[in-house]
């Protein structure tokens, strides 16, 4: 890997969600550009090796810094790492951005509805897109749907509610809807595929998947990705190629 390719960032502020979620945030250059969805390529010297990793931003095209939502994947060379970042500490950041999973791949005109679904921190690309005045402009309804195992890992739930009051003003047709796992008391805990068939999800948000009303965005776990959209598919929706179509994926691992 040429390291002509990277910049070299700050580390500006780490906040710990759980001993396996944390987030962090970095000086942004001013020749790094992305759309909301996008995602980086991070690097960190491990043993003088570069180690590199993709890394959806969490930030609006517009902030003057970076923000990143990451895992610690106990044995991984990249996070078992970074798991350990401070404030001061730098990292290397590749120039360009990368990523198909924005707004930017559906032909308008927009149909009614976006959902995003996430799992973990496939969250990431939807903070983005949230915090980007043109999403809410584009769709009538917008449904965030965030799937954890444990209450715990719901990272970011204040910061929506805030996102949603800035960007959204005046949009009454944004709802945020958590799925928690391993919580039997929660209102919603089976996996998102299960939600979707079984019409719970629907029932919740009170709408309906509809290939002419619906874009939909997943982005985690690429099991759930790949069930979701078969699911999906079930009901008549398409995947998103050359503009046309309903849904978009981007998986993590
Ligand atoms: C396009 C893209 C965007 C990504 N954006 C993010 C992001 O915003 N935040 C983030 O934390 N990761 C993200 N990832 C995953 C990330 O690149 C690394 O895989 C992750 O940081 C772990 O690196 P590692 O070297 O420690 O473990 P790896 O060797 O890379 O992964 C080991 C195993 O850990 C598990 N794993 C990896 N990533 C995750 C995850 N995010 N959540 C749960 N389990 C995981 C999988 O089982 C994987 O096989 C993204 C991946 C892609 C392809």
């Amino acid at each position: 890997m040429s390291i002509e390719k990277f910049s070299v960032e700050k580390v500006l502020l780490v906040h710990r969600w759980t001993n396996t979620l944390f987030s962090f945030t970095m000086t942004r250059p001013a020749h790094f550009k992305f759309t909301a969805g996008q995602f980086a390529r991070i690097g960190l010297m491990v043993d003088g090796e570069l180690v590199v990793r993709a890394y959806s931003v969490v930030s609006s095209p517009f902030d003057e810094t970076l923000e990143f939502f990451s895992i610690v994947v106990p044995e991984g060379a990249f996070t078992s790492n970074l798991q350990h970042l401070k404030v001061g500490d730098e990292l290397y950041l590749e120039k360009i951005s990368y990523g198909y999973l924005t707004l930017a791949r559906y032909q308008q005109p927009l149909p009614k509805d976006l959902w995003l679904l996430a799992t973990g921190t496939g969250l990431a690309p939807f903070l983005s897109m949230l915090q980007d005045f043109e999403t809410w402009n584009k769709y009538q309804h917008i449904n965030l749907v965030y799937s954890v195992r444990t209450a715990s890992e719901l990272a970011y739930v204040e910061r929506i509610q805030e996102i949603a009051a800035t960007f959204g003003e005046g949009h009454s047709g944004f709802q945020f809807v958590p799925i928690i796992t391993r919580d039997p008391n929660a209102k919603l805990h089976d996996r998102l595929p299960i939600l979707i068939a079984n019409g719970e999800l629907e029932k919740a948000v009170g709408l309906t998947f509809d290939p002419a009303t619906s874009h939909v965005m997943l982005c985690g776990n690429p099991q759930m990705v790949d069930d979701t959209k078969e699911a999906l598919k079930q009901r008549g929706l398409t995947m998103n190629r050359r503009g046309e179509g309903n849904i978009a994926v981007e998986n993590y691992w």
